[in-house]
Protein backbone atom coordinates (compact mmCIF):
# COMPACT_ATOMS: atom_id res chain seq x y z
CA UNK A 1 0.00 0.00 0.00
CA UNK A 2 1.28 3.80 -0.90
CA UNK A 3 2.25 5.71 1.85
CA UNK A 4 1.02 8.72 1.11
CA UNK A 5 -2.61 7.77 -1.13
CA UNK A 6 -5.09 9.41 0.56
CA UNK A 7 -8.37 9.47 0.17
CA UNK A 8 -10.08 12.83 -0.65
CA UNK A 9 -13.71 13.69 -0.19
CA UNK A 10 -15.98 17.02 1.23
CA UNK A 11 -17.55 16.20 4.64
CA UNK A 12 -21.18 17.18 4.75
CA UNK A 13 -20.32 20.19 6.60
CA UNK A 14 -18.63 21.26 3.45
CA UNK A 15 -14.68 21.25 4.86
CA UNK A 16 -12.35 19.07 2.81
CA UNK A 17 -11.49 16.00 4.65
CA UNK A 18 -8.52 13.48 3.77
CA UNK A 19 -8.12 10.29 5.22
CA UNK A 20 -5.34 8.04 4.97
CA UNK A 21 -6.07 4.60 6.62
CA UNK A 22 -3.19 3.04 8.46
CA UNK A 23 -4.14 -0.26 10.26
CA UNK A 24 -1.49 -1.93 11.89
CA UNK A 25 -0.41 -3.05 15.30
CA UNK A 26 1.24 0.15 16.44
CA UNK A 27 -1.74 2.25 14.86
CA UNK A 28 -4.53 0.39 16.40
CA UNK A 29 -6.62 2.87 18.62
CA UNK A 30 -4.85 6.02 17.25
CA UNK A 31 -5.03 8.90 14.66
CA UNK A 32 -3.29 11.80 13.77
CA UNK A 33 -5.75 14.60 12.92
CA UNK A 34 -4.48 17.94 11.55
CA UNK A 35 -6.14 21.18 10.76
CA UNK A 36 -4.59 23.28 8.17
CA UNK A 37 -5.90 26.72 7.67
CA UNK A 38 -4.76 28.31 4.19
CA UNK A 39 -4.29 31.82 6.48
CA UNK A 40 -0.42 32.41 7.30
CA UNK A 41 2.15 35.27 7.50
CA UNK A 42 1.88 36.44 4.08
CA UNK A 43 -1.83 38.06 5.39
CA UNK A 44 -0.12 40.14 8.46
CA UNK A 45 -1.17 43.82 8.56
CA UNK A 46 1.69 43.72 11.27
CA UNK A 47 4.64 41.43 10.96
CA UNK A 48 4.20 38.38 13.26
CA UNK A 49 -0.17 38.55 14.13
CA UNK A 50 -0.75 35.22 12.16
CA UNK A 51 2.14 34.08 14.75
CA UNK A 52 1.26 35.71 17.45
CA UNK A 53 -2.40 34.15 17.55
CA UNK A 54 -1.39 30.62 16.98
CA UNK A 55 0.49 30.89 20.06
CA UNK A 56 -2.74 31.92 22.33
CA UNK A 57 -4.05 28.74 22.46
CA UNK A 58 -1.64 27.54 24.90
CA UNK A 59 -2.71 30.66 27.61
CA UNK A 60 -6.66 29.40 27.38
CA UNK A 61 -9.30 28.55 25.65
CA UNK A 62 -13.04 28.02 26.23
CA UNK A 63 -13.65 25.31 28.69
CA UNK A 64 -10.11 25.61 29.72
CA UNK A 65 -9.49 28.79 30.55
CA UNK A 66 -5.93 28.57 32.68
CA UNK A 67 -2.71 27.54 31.88
CA UNK A 68 -3.08 24.70 34.11
CA UNK A 69 -6.01 23.08 32.37
CA UNK A 70 -4.50 23.81 29.34
CA UNK A 71 -1.65 21.41 30.37
CA UNK A 72 -3.59 18.83 31.57
CA UNK A 73 -5.37 18.51 28.14
CA UNK A 74 -2.18 18.84 26.77
CA UNK A 75 -0.43 15.69 28.55
CA UNK A 76 -3.69 13.74 28.95
CA UNK A 77 -6.14 13.83 25.66
CA UNK A 78 -3.37 14.78 23.49
CA UNK A 79 -0.61 13.04 24.51
CA UNK A 80 1.87 15.84 24.53
CA UNK A 81 1.78 16.49 20.74
CA UNK A 82 -0.80 18.81 20.16
CA UNK A 83 1.12 21.64 18.35
CA UNK A 84 0.38 24.76 16.50
CA UNK A 85 2.72 26.29 13.43
CA UNK A 86 2.67 29.40 11.11
CA UNK A 87 4.21 29.41 7.69
CA UNK A 88 4.36 32.17 5.43
CA UNK A 89 1.20 30.37 3.28
CA UNK A 90 -0.81 28.62 6.30
CA UNK A 91 -1.37 27.42 9.72
CA UNK A 92 -1.43 24.20 11.19
CA UNK A 93 -2.77 22.59 14.38
CA UNK A 94 -2.34 18.47 14.90
CA UNK A 95 -2.42 16.10 17.64
CA UNK A 96 -2.00 12.62 17.78
CA UNK A 97 -5.22 11.29 19.59
CA UNK A 98 -6.53 8.48 21.29
CA UNK A 99 -9.67 7.17 19.45
CA UNK A 100 -11.43 6.58 22.67
CA UNK A 101 -11.04 9.94 23.62
CA UNK A 102 -11.81 11.34 20.25
CA UNK A 103 -14.94 13.38 20.53
CA UNK A 104 -13.35 15.17 24.20
CA UNK A 105 -10.30 15.70 22.17
CA UNK A 106 -12.22 17.04 18.93
CA UNK A 107 -14.48 19.56 21.11
CA UNK A 108 -10.90 21.13 22.66
CA UNK A 109 -9.43 21.26 19.25
CA UNK A 110 -12.57 23.35 18.21
CA UNK A 111 -12.44 25.86 21.38
CA UNK A 112 -8.58 25.71 20.85
CA UNK A 113 -8.74 26.86 16.87
CA UNK A 114 -12.34 28.92 17.39
CA UNK A 115 -12.58 30.10 20.93
CA UNK A 116 -9.23 31.25 22.61
CA UNK A 117 -9.15 33.20 25.67
CA UNK A 118 -8.35 36.66 24.71
CA UNK A 119 -7.51 38.13 27.82
CA UNK A 120 -5.38 41.89 28.61
CA UNK A 121 -3.17 39.28 30.69
CA UNK A 122 -2.57 36.05 28.90
CA UNK A 123 -1.65 38.71 26.00
CA UNK A 124 0.79 40.30 27.75
CA UNK A 125 2.18 37.05 29.17
CA UNK A 126 2.39 35.44 25.71
CA UNK A 127 4.07 38.21 24.36
CA UNK A 128 6.52 37.76 26.73
CA UNK A 129 6.96 33.99 25.59
CA UNK A 130 7.33 35.13 21.53
CA UNK A 131 9.99 38.05 22.40
CA UNK A 132 11.89 35.35 24.42
CA UNK A 133 11.31 32.87 21.32
CA UNK A 134 12.43 35.79 18.62
CA UNK A 135 15.28 36.70 20.65
CA UNK A 136 16.38 33.18 20.79
CA UNK A 137 15.84 32.73 16.69
CA UNK A 138 16.99 36.02 15.49
CA UNK A 139 20.22 35.72 17.49
CA UNK A 140 22.68 37.83 16.43
CA UNK A 141 21.14 41.54 15.11
CA UNK A 142 23.83 41.47 12.24
CA UNK A 143 21.88 38.16 11.05
CA UNK A 144 18.66 40.01 10.51
CA UNK A 145 20.15 43.26 8.74
CA UNK A 146 21.74 41.02 6.22
CA UNK A 147 19.46 38.84 6.00
CA UNK A 148 17.48 42.41 5.11
CA UNK A 149 19.96 43.39 3.07
CA UNK A 150 20.25 40.16 0.73
CA UNK A 151 16.45 40.12 0.09
CA UNK A 152 16.37 43.29 -0.87
CA UNK A 153 19.18 42.49 -3.61
CA UNK A 154 17.50 39.39 -4.66
CA UNK A 155 14.04 40.19 -4.95
CA UNK A 156 13.73 43.87 -5.07
CA UNK A 157 10.53 45.40 -4.01
CA UNK A 158 8.79 41.82 -4.01
CA UNK A 159 6.35 40.51 -1.14
CA UNK A 160 9.22 38.39 -0.76
CA UNK A 161 11.47 40.72 0.21
CA UNK A 162 9.51 41.06 4.06
CA UNK A 163 8.38 37.71 4.38
CA UNK A 164 11.56 36.00 5.93
CA UNK A 165 10.77 35.91 9.35
CA UNK A 166 6.87 35.04 9.79
CA UNK A 167 7.03 36.11 13.52
CA UNK A 168 7.68 38.84 12.77
CA UNK A 169 11.05 41.33 14.11
CA UNK A 170 10.93 42.26 18.03
CA UNK A 171 10.26 45.64 16.42
CA UNK A 172 6.78 44.79 15.24
CA UNK A 173 6.09 42.59 18.48
CA UNK A 174 5.47 45.71 20.23
CA UNK A 175 3.16 47.42 17.50
CA UNK A 176 0.96 44.05 17.92
CA UNK A 177 -2.37 44.79 19.77
CA UNK A 178 -4.94 42.04 21.50
CA UNK A 179 -7.25 43.85 19.04
CA UNK A 180 -4.90 42.83 15.97
CA UNK A 181 -5.38 39.04 16.78
CA UNK A 182 -9.43 39.33 16.95
CA UNK A 183 -9.26 40.55 14.22
CA UNK A 184 -6.64 38.65 12.33
CA UNK A 185 -9.00 35.35 13.81
CA UNK A 186 -11.95 36.78 12.83
CA UNK A 187 -11.45 37.05 9.38
CA UNK A 188 -9.63 33.75 8.69
CA UNK A 189 -10.29 31.54 11.03
CA UNK A 190 -13.31 29.78 9.43
CA UNK A 191 -14.33 26.96 7.76
CA UNK A 192 -14.13 28.04 4.53
CA UNK A 193 -10.52 28.68 5.13
CA UNK A 194 -10.12 24.83 6.33
CA UNK A 195 -8.93 21.41 5.43
CA UNK A 196 -8.84 18.29 7.28
CA UNK A 197 -5.98 15.35 7.41
CA UNK A 198 -6.92 12.04 9.04
CA UNK A 199 -4.53 9.59 9.23
CA UNK A 200 -4.34 6.02 11.33
CA UNK A 201 -7.03 3.39 12.84
CA UNK A 202 -9.72 5.93 10.50
CA UNK A 203 -11.72 5.19 7.26
CA UNK A 204 -13.60 7.73 5.36
CA UNK A 205 -16.93 7.51 6.94
CA UNK A 206 -15.60 7.99 10.76
CA UNK A 207 -13.40 11.14 9.16
CA UNK A 208 -16.31 12.38 7.70
CA UNK A 209 -18.29 12.57 11.10
CA UNK A 210 -15.18 13.75 13.35
CA UNK A 211 -15.15 16.53 10.60
CA UNK A 212 -18.27 17.74 10.99
CA UNK A 213 -18.51 17.12 14.93
CA UNK A 214 -15.54 19.38 14.97
CA UNK A 215 -16.55 21.86 12.09
CA UNK A 216 -20.13 21.71 14.49
CA UNK A 217 -21.68 25.88 15.19
CA UNK A 218 -17.95 26.98 13.92
CA UNK A 219 -17.90 30.67 12.22
CA UNK A 220 -18.28 30.89 8.57
CA UNK A 221 -16.78 33.98 6.31
CA UNK A 222 -15.02 34.67 3.05
CA UNK A 223 -12.45 32.49 1.89
CA UNK A 224 -9.05 34.70 2.24
CA UNK A 225 -6.86 35.53 0.00
CA UNK A 226 -4.17 33.48 -1.63
CA UNK A 227 -0.67 34.37 -1.88
CA UNK A 228 0.51 36.51 -5.43
CA UNK A 229 1.75 34.20 -8.22
CA UNK A 230 4.55 35.59 -10.34
CA UNK A 231 4.47 34.08 -13.58
CA UNK A 232 7.34 35.18 -14.68
CA UNK A 233 11.22 33.91 -14.21
CA UNK A 234 12.92 35.53 -11.16
CA UNK A 235 14.95 38.32 -12.50
CA UNK A 236 18.31 38.26 -12.09
CA UNK A 237 19.95 40.05 -8.48
CA UNK A 238 20.62 43.51 -8.39
CA UNK A 239 23.43 42.51 -6.95
CA UNK A 240 25.06 39.30 -7.66
CA UNK A 241 27.47 39.74 -4.28
CA UNK A 242 27.41 41.36 -0.80
CA UNK A 243 29.84 41.31 1.35
CA UNK A 244 29.72 41.80 5.21
CA UNK A 245 32.24 42.16 7.82
CA UNK A 246 29.89 41.43 11.29
CA UNK A 247 33.24 42.99 13.38
CA UNK A 248 32.51 46.63 11.57
CA UNK A 249 28.83 46.12 11.56
CA UNK A 250 28.29 45.72 15.35
CA UNK A 251 31.39 47.71 16.30
CA UNK A 252 33.25 44.92 18.25
CA UNK A 253 36.71 43.33 17.84
CA UNK A 254 37.62 40.85 15.19
CA UNK A 255 38.94 38.02 17.81
CA UNK A 256 35.27 38.06 19.31
CA UNK A 257 33.44 36.57 15.93
CA UNK A 258 35.00 32.81 14.92
CA UNK A 259 33.71 32.30 11.81
CA UNK A 260 33.02 33.08 8.19
CA UNK A 261 29.65 31.90 6.19
CA UNK A 262 29.44 32.17 2.35
CA UNK A 263 25.69 31.71 1.70
CA UNK A 264 24.28 31.32 -1.99
CA UNK A 265 20.87 32.03 -2.85
CA UNK A 266 18.96 31.54 -6.10
CA UNK A 267 14.97 31.79 -6.21
CA UNK A 268 13.73 30.15 -9.21
CA UNK A 269 9.86 29.95 -10.91
CA UNK A 270 7.99 26.85 -9.62
CA UNK A 271 9.59 24.12 -11.82
CA UNK A 272 7.41 21.54 -13.30
CA UNK A 273 9.71 18.80 -11.23
CA UNK A 274 10.88 19.62 -8.09
CA UNK A 275 13.33 16.15 -7.66
CA UNK A 276 15.60 17.75 -10.43
CA UNK A 277 16.37 20.36 -7.65
CA UNK A 278 16.43 18.35 -5.10
CA UNK A 279 19.19 15.97 -6.61
CA UNK A 280 21.37 18.99 -7.53
CA UNK A 281 21.28 19.93 -4.15
CA UNK A 282 22.38 16.97 -2.64
CA UNK A 283 25.28 16.86 -5.23
CA UNK A 284 26.26 20.16 -4.34
CA UNK A 285 25.26 19.76 -1.09
CA UNK A 286 28.15 16.64 -0.89
CA UNK A 287 30.33 18.21 -3.07
CA UNK A 288 30.90 21.01 -1.24
CA UNK A 289 31.16 19.17 1.59
CA UNK A 290 34.44 16.72 0.62
CA UNK A 291 35.69 20.10 -0.22
CA UNK A 292 35.46 21.98 2.84
CA UNK A 293 36.23 18.86 4.97
CA UNK A 294 38.94 16.39 3.13
CA UNK A 295 40.65 19.11 0.70
CA UNK A 296 40.69 22.36 2.93
CA UNK A 297 40.39 20.56 6.64
CA UNK A 298 38.21 23.26 7.74
CA UNK A 299 36.04 23.50 10.28
CA UNK A 300 32.78 23.54 8.68
CA UNK A 301 28.97 22.87 9.18
CA UNK A 302 27.00 23.60 5.65
CA UNK A 303 23.15 23.14 5.14
CA UNK A 304 21.88 23.09 1.69
CA UNK A 305 17.83 23.91 1.67
CA UNK A 306 15.23 23.25 -1.32
CA UNK A 307 12.44 25.54 -0.38
CA UNK A 308 9.10 25.23 -1.91
CA UNK A 309 6.82 28.37 -2.03
CA UNK A 310 3.27 29.20 -2.93
CA UNK A 311 4.98 29.84 -6.38
CA UNK A 312 8.42 29.38 -6.50
CA UNK A 313 11.29 27.29 -5.79
CA UNK A 314 14.29 28.56 -4.31
CA UNK A 315 18.04 26.95 -3.55
CA UNK A 316 20.26 28.22 -0.59
CA UNK A 317 24.04 27.17 0.13
CA UNK A 318 25.16 28.17 3.37
CA UNK A 319 28.67 27.37 4.39
CA UNK A 320 29.87 28.12 7.69
CA UNK A 321 33.99 27.53 8.42
CA UNK A 322 37.20 29.06 9.65
CA UNK A 323 37.52 32.76 8.33
CA UNK A 324 40.76 31.79 6.99
CA UNK A 325 39.73 29.61 4.30
CA UNK A 326 36.70 31.44 3.21
CA UNK A 327 38.28 32.93 0.33
CA UNK A 328 40.01 29.69 -1.04
CA UNK A 329 36.28 27.54 -0.30
CA UNK A 330 34.64 30.35 -2.16
CA UNK A 331 36.94 29.57 -5.17
CA UNK A 332 36.46 26.31 -5.36
CA UNK A 333 32.70 26.09 -5.10
CA UNK A 334 32.93 28.88 -7.60
CA UNK A 335 34.68 26.56 -9.80
CA UNK A 336 31.79 23.73 -9.09
CA UNK A 337 29.24 26.07 -10.32
CA UNK A 338 30.90 27.30 -13.43
CA UNK A 339 32.03 23.64 -14.59
CA UNK A 340 29.60 21.62 -12.82
CA UNK A 341 29.14 19.31 -15.55
CA UNK A 342 32.81 18.44 -15.81
CA UNK A 343 33.04 17.62 -12.09
CA UNK A 344 35.47 14.11 -11.30
CA UNK A 345 32.69 11.35 -10.43
CA UNK A 346 29.34 13.41 -11.05
CA UNK A 347 28.14 11.09 -13.42
CA UNK A 348 28.19 8.49 -10.56
CA UNK A 349 27.14 10.66 -7.33
CA UNK A 350 24.54 11.50 -9.42
CA UNK A 351 22.93 8.29 -9.91
CA UNK A 352 23.54 7.41 -5.89
CA UNK A 353 21.76 10.81 -4.63
CA UNK A 354 18.71 9.74 -7.05
CA UNK A 355 18.56 6.32 -5.82
CA UNK A 356 18.90 7.74 -2.68
CA UNK A 357 15.80 10.45 -2.73
CA UNK A 358 13.86 7.42 -3.64
CA UNK A 359 15.05 5.46 -0.75
CA UNK A 360 14.31 8.49 1.90
CA UNK A 361 10.60 8.78 0.47
CA UNK A 362 10.01 5.05 0.80
CA UNK A 363 11.34 5.05 4.38
CA UNK A 364 8.39 7.50 5.52
CA UNK A 365 6.33 4.43 5.28
CA UNK A 366 4.29 4.19 8.45
CA UNK A 367 5.08 7.16 10.62
CA UNK A 368 1.32 8.63 11.03
CA UNK A 369 2.99 12.36 11.46
CA UNK A 370 5.29 12.18 8.64
CA UNK A 371 2.35 11.01 6.79
CA UNK A 372 -0.06 13.37 7.52
CA UNK A 373 2.79 16.29 7.04
CA UNK A 374 3.49 15.39 3.42
CA UNK A 375 -0.43 15.82 2.65
CA UNK A 376 -0.28 19.00 4.66
CA UNK A 377 2.78 20.11 2.74
CA UNK A 378 1.17 19.03 -0.25
CA UNK A 379 -2.33 20.92 0.10
CA UNK A 380 -0.60 23.97 1.55
CA UNK A 381 1.56 24.70 -1.27
CA UNK A 382 0.66 22.48 -4.55
CA UNK A 383 -3.03 22.80 -6.10
CA UNK A 384 -2.55 19.21 -7.59
CA UNK A 385 -4.19 17.21 -4.56
CA UNK A 386 -1.42 14.78 -2.24
CA UNK A 387 1.05 13.08 -4.37
CA UNK A 388 1.31 9.54 -3.69
CA UNK A 389 4.97 7.93 -3.50
CA UNK A 390 4.35 6.03 -6.58
CA UNK A 391 4.58 9.66 -8.02
CA UNK A 392 6.93 10.81 -6.74
CA UNK A 393 9.48 8.41 -7.51
CA UNK A 394 8.29 8.34 -11.29
CA UNK A 395 9.14 12.05 -10.90
CA UNK A 396 12.67 10.79 -9.26
CA UNK A 397 13.17 8.47 -12.19
CA UNK A 398 12.54 10.41 -14.81
CA UNK A 399 15.10 13.19 -13.66
CA UNK A 400 18.57 12.78 -15.58
CA UNK A 401 22.05 14.00 -15.69
CA UNK A 402 21.34 16.53 -18.58
CA UNK A 403 18.51 17.97 -16.61
CA UNK A 404 20.50 18.29 -13.49
CA UNK A 405 23.13 20.04 -15.76
CA UNK A 406 20.94 22.49 -17.45
CA UNK A 407 19.34 23.32 -14.18
CA UNK A 408 22.58 24.41 -13.10
CA UNK A 409 23.96 25.67 -16.09
CA UNK A 410 21.20 27.66 -17.26
CA UNK A 411 18.86 29.13 -13.89
CA UNK A 412 21.67 29.04 -10.81
CA UNK A 413 25.05 29.37 -11.34
CA UNK A 414 24.52 32.28 -13.72
CA UNK A 415 22.17 34.05 -11.32
CA UNK A 416 23.01 33.20 -8.15
CA UNK A 417 23.40 35.60 -5.30
CA UNK A 418 26.89 35.33 -3.29
CA UNK A 419 26.99 36.17 0.36
CA UNK A 420 30.39 36.36 2.27
CA UNK A 421 29.88 37.11 5.94
CA UNK A 422 33.72 37.85 7.74
CA UNK A 423 34.95 38.59 11.35
ZN1 LIG B 1 6.20 30.56 18.13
Amino acid sequence: MDPFKFISTTAPCGVPVHVRTVRTPQTKGWLVIKILIHAGAYLDQIPGTAHFLEHMHGRGFRGHETAEDVQEVYNGLFTRTMCGYVFTEGTKFQAKIKIESIWDALDCLHNIIFYPIFSQDSFIMEKGVIGQELWKHLGNPINIKVTQQMLQDIYGDSIWSNLFITGGLPEDLSRISLDDLVAFKDQHYHLQNMEIIFAGDVGVKKACQYADYFAKDAPTGEKSSRMPVMKDSWPAPSRRELRISVSEKLGVSKSHIKSSLLGIRRPLPKLQNIEVLNILGNIINELTFGLVRTELAGSYSITHKVSINFDHTAFRLSVVMRPDILEKVSSEVQKIFNDFRNTEGLRLLFERKKQLSRNEYAMKDCNLLAVTEHAFLNLLLFDQGIATLAEIQEQIDLVTFEDVCELMEQEIAPYAHWLYQTP
